[in-house]
């Protein structure tokens, strides 16, 4: 595998991760009851807990994010769940909560658009559900919700106080704002493999006290990922099970570089890349699939409007070090993705684009996969 070529990855996940926290995850193997583990989970608690921008608790998944999706939806969830639905993801964390035995009811948007405020508050108003559900950056069409306006309306709702306000943000957190504690935000989670540009296998969540709470009264949390079992061993900087070592080494290092950067100055370059992204795609006619001002800072979501093959683009691009990715589902075709997350910077991104731009001049024009 060390000798494989390196293929650079714009994908919407897992991100390409540097080699310095790549290798990172050579350290010495430690027992995790040993010192030297506390000692790590010690150190990455607090910085943790300034990119999630809060003072709360940050809970430690060894699993991806779908584990903390099921974890948000036993602990946070009494009886019955409103889930925001705009996409691929928010449809799967619907469908999570459902499997786990919760009454789910869904507000939906046409793919492409963004959580509406005053749709989710007139929903709210006649009362019913003690938690809300909303994915942040829909990384299925590359749009993102207007977390403050949503995270407002469910606490002027009727017993807004009580709601348990759980945001998947996998694929914005560490790539755009998330102030968990001043959007008085419950329970957020995200993977380790998307903004944080680390490799796959660990998952986080911020758990405020209200969802802490909330999850003393729910029965049937499980154990794996029961908030209160995680909570209890996270404060003697512990896991209740074998957490992910390596990956937790590689998360060390890799906290010192994000805030070592700046969460403002990490925002402003997934901005720049996403300017990057979009001014390249409108000077060649391709369409964006995000309503007008909901376009994710993390992920461009384009339609290929019958002129790119994306499978034959990637062939293209692998010989040059770089993949980008097709369309979710049933969006396979009719549109591609190009993931700017993580560490990549408007360079990386303006020679993924010239390959692109490359390809296209020796590359006839054709209608999209039928698949
Ligand atoms: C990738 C992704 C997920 C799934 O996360 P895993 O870590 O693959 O389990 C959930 N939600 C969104 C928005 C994602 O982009």
């Amino acid at each position: 595998m060390t000798d494989a070529p390196h293929v650079r990855l714009f994908l919407p996940g897992p991100t390409e991760v540097r080699r310095e926290v790549l290798e990172a995850q050579a350290r010495w193997m430690v027992g995790h009851r040993m010192p030297e583990a506390t000692e790590l989970v010690a150190g990455i608690s607090p910085r943790l807990r300034r990119v999630f921008q809060t003072e709360a608790r940050v809970l430690i998944s060894t699993s991806s994010g779908t584990g903390l999706w099921e974890g948000a939806s036993r602990n946070g969830v009494r009886e019955r769940v409103l889930h925001a639905v705009n996409g691929a993801f928010s449809e799967r964390w619907a469908d999570v909560s459902a499997r786990n035995g919760k009454a789910v009811e869904t507000l939906a948007f046409d793919w492409g658009r963004p959580v509406d405020p005053a749709a989710l508050a007139d929903r709210l108003r006649g009362g019913g559900f003690d938690a809300v559900a909303v994915v942040h950056n829909e990384s299925s069409t590359g749009v993102i919700s207007p977390l403050a306006d949503l995270a407002a309306a469910v606490r002027a709702a009727p017993g807004g106080d009580d709601l348990i306000l759980m945001v998947d943000a996998v694929s914005s957190l560490a790539g755009a704002d998330v102030p968990c504690d001043a959007l008085d935000l419950d329970i957020v989670l995200t993977s380790s493999q998307k903004a944080f540009a680390l490799p796959p296998g660990l998952a986080f969540a911020m758990v405020s006290e209200r969802a802490m709470a909330r999850a003393a009264t729910v029965p049937g949390r499980g154990y794996y990922f029961d908030f209160l079992e995680l909570a209890r061993y996270l404060d003697q900087d512990q896991t209740p099970a074998t957490p992910a070592l390596s990956l937790l080494c590689a998360l060390d290092v890799q906290l010192d570089a994000m805030l070592a950067e700046g969460l403002a100055a990490r925002f402003a370059r997934h901005r720049a890349m996403q300017d990057a992204v979009l001014a390249w795609a409108d000077a060649r006619g391709f369409e964006r699939y995000a309503a007008p001002g909901a376009e994710s800072p993390t992920v461009s979501c384009l339609r290929t409007g019958g002129r790119l093959d994306v499978g034959a683009l990637n062939r293209f691009l692998r010989q040059r070090g770089m993949i980008l990715s097709s369309g979710y589902g049933p969006l396979k075709g009719e549109t591609f993705r190009i993931g700017h997350m993580g560490d990549w910077g408007v360079a990386d991104v303006a020679e993924l684009l010239e390959a692109v731009d490359a390809y296209r001049e020796t590359a006839p024009a054709v209608a999209p996969a039928a698949s």
